[in-house]
């Protein structure tokens, strides 16, 4: 791509690499391409700047929004919230955003210094409650005058910003550059793996790959054990209510935006195996990827070792399988998950080199 000047950070939003993941694919012993789609790489960090900015956008062309007086209130697990704050710093709209206790220091520090106000809420209560994320934003729209709440799990923009963008440009990777991969290819999306919070990312991309490339295409949902989002309902049952320390998917109630009749298969997934994915993902591709890009890497690994056992051909070689690694390691650096993972680390022959050599005049 030429050089460019661009007219503003929203112009950065998106437009992400699609990379080729051969090292884990072998670290797995899978027979697949395995690709990741990287959205750490978009302007705000994650895979959410691409519906703040379609949300804003679009409220902005229904004459929602006022420059120096409109209140843009959001509850958010950080990553909208940072992608509202970039683009209402440019437009010159403020910002409240309401986020649950659990979400990491780095999200509301990189908030705060964009500009938005942040107010914590427990992470226990229940959505419906006066005191969750989403009942402190209501009350906040209801007493702050041009208060707005764009609504990420009602807006529409939300499931449409994916299906004309991400989903859009996995497609055209996958078609214009078959040649490319590591194994024979299909040409075409087999498979792809997303997580779910509010699941406008699932939700869009589905409808983008089955409705314009490949209807036979697998969309396969990740949730959380601890969370309700899969289906069938009896998935959620061993572990219904359990906490768990991966951030921004699953959630105790089902948004309007994710339609789950897109989904095709759901798989769940503990923190601890998402947190494994993660460092894999770092140490064979050097990726610098988050929490839930772990569990989407666990989900697929799972789920196609479930397909390779049944010889499902969507699993067998020449097939194009997409992992959504929704944000980067950045916003979980001081997360106890996160430090044990990158300094507890036994010892390498190469620490010892490194002794011998500062110990010797
Ligand atoms: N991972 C992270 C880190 C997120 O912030 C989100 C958004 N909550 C997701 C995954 C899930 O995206 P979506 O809301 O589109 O389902």
């Amino acid at each position: 791509m030429s050089p460019k000047i661009l007219n503003t950070a929203l112009d950065a939003v998106g437009n992400t690499p699609l990379i080729r993941l051969d090292r884990v694919a072998k670290h797995y012993g899978l027979k697949c391409n395995l690709l990741g789609k990287v959205e750490y790489m978009s302007a705000g960090g994650s895979v959410k700047d691409r519906i703040a900015k379609a949300m804003v956008e679009a409220a902005e062309k229904e004459g929602k929004l006022t420059p120096g007086k409109s209140v843009v209130i959001e509850p958010t697990s950080g990553n909208t919230g940072i992608g509202l704050a970039m683009a209402c710093a440019i437009k010159g709209y403020s910002v409240i955003i309401t986020l649950p206790n659990k979400m990491s220091l780095e999200k509301e520090a990189a908030l705060r210094a964009l500009g938005a106000e942040v107010v914590r809420t427990p992470t226990e209560a229940a959505w419906d409650s006066p005191e969750s994320h989403i009942g402190v934003a209501q009350k906040l729209q209801r007493e702050i005058p041009h208060g707005i709440i764009l609504d990420q799990y009602r807006n529409v923009n939300n499931p449409l910003a994916h299906e004309l963008t991400t989903g859009p440009e996995i497609i055209e990777a996958i078609t214009s550059t078959a040649a490319t991969l590591s194994k024979p290819s299909s040409g075409k999306v087999d498979v792809l793996v997303a997580g779910a919070g509010t699941g406008g990312t699932v939700t869009g991309i589905s409808r983008a790959i089955k409705k314009t490339h490949n209807q036979d295409c697998v969309i396969v949902g990740v949730d959380p054990k601890g969370s309700i989002l899969a289906v069938p309902d009896s998935l959620n049952e061993a572990d219904r209510g359990i906490q768990y320390v991966v951030e921004g998917i699953g959630y105790d109630f089902i948004p309007d935006v994710l339609y789950q009749g897109d989904v095709d298969e759901w798989i769940k997934t503990s923190d601890e195996e998402s947190f494994q994915a993660v460092q894999v993902l770092m140490k064979c591709e050097g990726l610098l990827v988050g929490g839930s890009s772990g569990s989407s890497l666990s989900g697929a690994i799972e789920w196609l070792k479930k397909s390779e056992r049944g010889k499902r051909v969507s699993a067998t070689e020449g097939r194009n399988v997409v992992v959504l690694l929704p944000d980067g390691i950045r916003n979980y650096m001081s997360k106890p998950w996160f430090l044990k993972l990158a300094m507890e680390k036994e010892p390498s022959p190469m620490a010892s080199v490194i002794a011998k050599v500062l110990q010797s005049k």
